[in-house]
């Protein structure tokens, strides 16, 4: 361990400070602060908005609702664009709700809603919302950000979120936050309560090569580390490379019977439905117990019927093998005699058509 207040964890910050810019693709700081992903977005809303705004809320699963849920702790009058589980949002509806109420202050969305394994088409929202001068765009990335394309300052993104444990491949507390100009505009008139998340004593000692309070001194050097696979070159194989553990997952769920959940699949995770009379839930305790690997469930109206299975952090392409015949081996347990031996070798001939192939 090494002291917060050195020269030494100075050069590791201005480091990753630079790294972070490249990975968000902006030339504006992106802050780290110290918590879980949720405080991220708990940190984009009190330094934008002030009680009493109005906002449009996308909401299309648990994260959609949690965005509402913290504008209403800041009585910030919230409006929900309900759209239904595993579908992507409407640009226009998002369009259309704008022009009829021009005073919305900001449209909060999941750039991927990670409870549906769906992807939003961020960068239509962001063309509908960068012409509107009293209007922002604040994207929870924390399943985008370093796992799929997301060009902060060229698509036009006021606010973007990311969290340290997912594509970051880092354990849990780091958020990430960028601002736009334009949210720095409206950053010097945002009156929510704040204190811990103020980022304008941050952007004081960032600009000094600190943090304003303590420092998560291991997690930024290993960020440090991790950050090379989303800069540069790299990060282009890196897309790539998520991309093509989510088009393999969603073959080999397709060649076991069970289809893809959602309409607009995420390249960072992927649901897949089971097959009536299996209960999602019991086949991945089952995996766990017997198998010793982890695939989550589903939340809520998808409890029991989906599994979902994430692209990103490190993955090699034994895991994929070894996916493919544990999630064979669970669904003969469970009695799906719709498939057999000769599913399972097309399944990891997926894995290693799929994987071994050449950029
Ligand atoms: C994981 C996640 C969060 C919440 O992150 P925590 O680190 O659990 O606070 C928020 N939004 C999305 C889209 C997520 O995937």
């Amino acid at each position: 361990m090494i002291h917060h207040r050195t020269p030494e964890f100075e050069s590791t910050l201005r480091s990753v400070s630079a790294k972070l810019k490249q990975a968000f693709d902006t030339t504006q700081p992106v802050f780290m602060q110290a918590s879980t992903g949720s405080g991220g977005m708990e940190s984009a809303i009190v330094n934008t908005l002030s009680p009493g705004d109005e906002i449009l809320c996308v909401v299309s699963g648990k994260f959609g609702e949690r965005w509402a849920d913290i504008a209403k702790a800041y009585g910030i009058k919230t409006h929900i664009l309900e759209v239904p589980w595993g579908e992507a949002v409407d640009p226009q509806k998002v369009a259309a709700f704008l022009d009829a109420n021009t005073q919305i202050k900001a449209v909060l969305t999941q750039a991927c809603e990670t409870s549906t394994a769906t992807v939003h088409p961020i960068r239509q929202l962001a063309e509908i919302v960068k012409t509107r001068s009293q209007t922002l765009l604040l994207v929870d990335a924390i399943t985008a950000a370093c796992a799929m394309p997301l060009e902060m300052d060229k698509w036009g993104l006021d606010v973007v979120v990311g969290g340290s444990q997912k594509a970051f491949q880092l354990p849990t507390g780091l958020s990430f936050i960028a601002l736009s100009q334009k949210a720095w505009q409206f950053n010097k008139n945002a009156k929510c309560p704040k204190y811990y998340w103020d980022l304008q004593p941050e952007q004081k000692a960032l600009a000094k090569g600190e943090t304003h309070f303590s420092s998560v001194v291991p997690l930024v050097r290993a960020l440090d580390v991790a950050l090379d696979f989303f800069i540069g070159e790299e990060k282009l194989k890196t897309l790539r490379r998520i991309e093509r553990l989510a088009k393999t997952t969603r073959e080999i769920g397709e060649c076991y019977g069970l289809k893809v959940y959602s309409k607009s699949p995420s390249p960072s995770v992927t649901a897949l439905l089971t097959p009536a009379g299996v209960d999602s839930q019991k086949l991945r305790d089952h995996i766990e117990r017997e198998y010793n690997m982890t695939l989550m469930g589903g939340q809520e109206q998808l409890k029991g019927k989906i599994l979902r299975i994430g692209h990103i952090g490190y993955i090699t392409n034994e895991d994929m093998l070894a996916f493919a015949e544990i999630l064979y081996l669970a669904l003969r347990d469970f009695k799906v005699d719709s498939i057999d031996k000769t599913h399972l070798e097309r399944a990891k001939k997926i894995v290693t058509t799929n994987l071994t192939q050449k950029d």
